[in-house]
This record gives structure tokens, C-alpha cells and sequence, in this order.
């Protein structure tokens, strides 16, 4: 064995997995630039480091589940003119993850609401912050197998390991009883904890018939909306439009 493969299984061994897979290419790169010692050690230090930042980065987008890959480069704020491109920029500084603060998006169908939640957990993800991203109705499902299965608290502190929770499309399609109150309890656990990006079609006046005025419709309105950024998105369906002008 040579000197470069001992070395190399050391350093695996020593779970130092990229500097021992990458060992030849930084030793001659360093030999080419003429590296000190110590900026040598440095180098592999920073290798190490930057890939294991890259696959820990890589398995939370594995891990969250985004449906589409939207871009928040290619939202079109001439054809939105109901949010601001600052306004959205200001979320990413994520200070409203850090915070647990909500952020959520009303409006009609095809206005973009889901886009803007794709690309903001697309950016929070490459932040470093964990992600998942589950339709309203998945997530109700989520939770009632869990409930079945008398694991409703674990289920529910399992999502809570996520710095954020997206939840897609609330309100399009009626819950059952069981269904808002395990909703309930997810809010409840995850309120002051965990943020929450939620879209929904339903404006706060039309929440408590949505979740037909039980006990539960007020505690939750009041825990996503208590420190969020809400914002309500109007306008003509890109759908439409693009169907209109093509
Ligand atoms: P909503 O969730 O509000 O129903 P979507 O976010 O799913 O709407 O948008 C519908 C489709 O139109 C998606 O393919 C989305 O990428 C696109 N879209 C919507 N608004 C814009 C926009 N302002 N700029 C670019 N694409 C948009
Ligand atoms: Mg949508």
C-alpha cells in the first residue's frame, strides 16, 4: 500500500471521509500553489467542513419533500403586483424561522402562492435551515394514521424537528372532526417552537366556518396568525394568463 492510500484509509477511518477520498487532488494542489504547513491543514480542514455542509444540505432537500423545483428567480412580479419582490427578500434573512414567527399566503387559485412557499423553503434549506413541505390534505392523512396507530404525540414531535413546516393548499377541501383537532394539536406543538408557511384560499373571516366553528377553529387562527407575516395575494391566475397569451 502506498504512503497516499494509508493515509487516505486513515483519514476515513477517522470518518474524515472527504479528505480521505479527495487526499491526491489536495495534496498536488497544494504542491502546485506552494502551500505552507499550516495553510495546508487548513485546506484540508475547509474540504472536510464544505462537504459535509454540502451533503447535510443535499439530504434536507432530499428530507423535505418539495413537490416542484420553483424558483423564486423566476417569480414575475410584474405579473404579481400584489407582493413586492423587497417584501419577499425580506424573509430571507430567515430572522422569522430564528424567531418562530408564521408566514402565510392567501389568495385565489394560480396566484402564486405556492411557488412563493417552494422557492422560500428552497432558499431556507440552502441557509441550513430543515425543511418539509406538505399539502394541507397529506398532512391531515400524516397525522390521522399516526392517531390510528395510537402515535399521534410521537408523529407530531417528529415534525417538530423541522425548523419549518410549509402546508400547502388549507382550506380547499373540507376536514373531518378528528382531522381539525389533530391539526390543532400539530399548531399547538409547533406554535412559538416552529415556523409555519401556510397557503390557503380562505381569508381569516372564513376560517372558523371552514373548520365548521368548532372548539378548535379559534385556537388555531390565533396561533398561526399571532407573529406572522400575512399576505394577501390578488390578481389574475398565471394559469389563465399563460393559457390566454399563448
Ligand atoms: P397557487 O398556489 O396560488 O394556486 P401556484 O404557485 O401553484 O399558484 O402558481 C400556478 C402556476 O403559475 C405555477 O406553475 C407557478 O410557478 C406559476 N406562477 C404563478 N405566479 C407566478 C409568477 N408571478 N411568476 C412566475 N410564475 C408564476
Ligand atoms: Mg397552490
Amino acid at each position: 500500500m502506498s504512503q497516499l492510500e494509508h493515509t487516505s484509509a486513515q483519514y476515513r477511518s477517522l470518518r474524515l471521509s472527504a479528505i480521505g477520498r479527495d487526499l491526491v487532488g489536495l495534496v498536488s494542489q497544494a504542491e502546485a500553489n506552494d502551500l505552507s504547513h499550516l495553510s495546508f491543514a487548513q485546506m484540508l480542514a475547509e474540504h472536510e467542513i464544505a462537504e459535509r455542509t454540502r451533503s447535510r444540505i443535499s439530504r434536507h432537500h432530499r428530507q423535505a419533500g418539495l413537490p416542484l423545483d420553483k424558483h423564486l428567480e423566476d417569480f414575475d412580479y410584474r405579473h404579481q403586483t400584489t407582493i413586492t419582490k423587497r417584501q419577499v427578500n425580506a424573509l430571507l434573512d430567515f430572522g422569522f424561522i430564528d424567531n418562530r414567527e408564521n408566514v402565510v399566503f392567501i389568495g385565489p387559485p394560480g396566484v402564486g402562492k405556492t411557488h412563493l412557499a417552494i422557492g422560500i423553503g428552497q432558499k431556507a434549506i440552502q441557509a441550513g435551515y430543515k425543511v418539509l413541505f406538505r399539502t394541507a390534505l397529506d398532512l391531515v392523512e400524516d397525522l390521522e394514521l399516526a392517531e390510528m396507530k395510537g402515535q399521534l404525540k410521537k408523529r407530531i414531535s417528529q415534525l417538530a424537528k423541522f425548523d419549518m413546516l410549509i402546508i400547502d393548499e388549507l382550506g380547499y377541501l373540507p376536514m373531518t372532526a378528528q382531522a381539525r383537532f389533530n391539526l390543532f394539536q400539530l399548531v399547538n406543538a409547533l406554535y412559538e417552537y416552529r415556523s409555519i408557511i401556510l397557503t390557503t384560499n380562505k381569508d381569516f373571516t372564513d376560517w372558523g366556518e371552514f373548520f365548521h366553528h368548532d372548539n378548535v377553529a379559534i385556537p388555531i387562527i390565533d396561533r398561526v396568525i399571532h407573529h406572522s407575516n400575512i399576505f394577501m395575494l390578488g390578481g389574475e391566475s398565471y394559469r389563465l394568463k399563460q393559457k390566454t397569451s399563448s
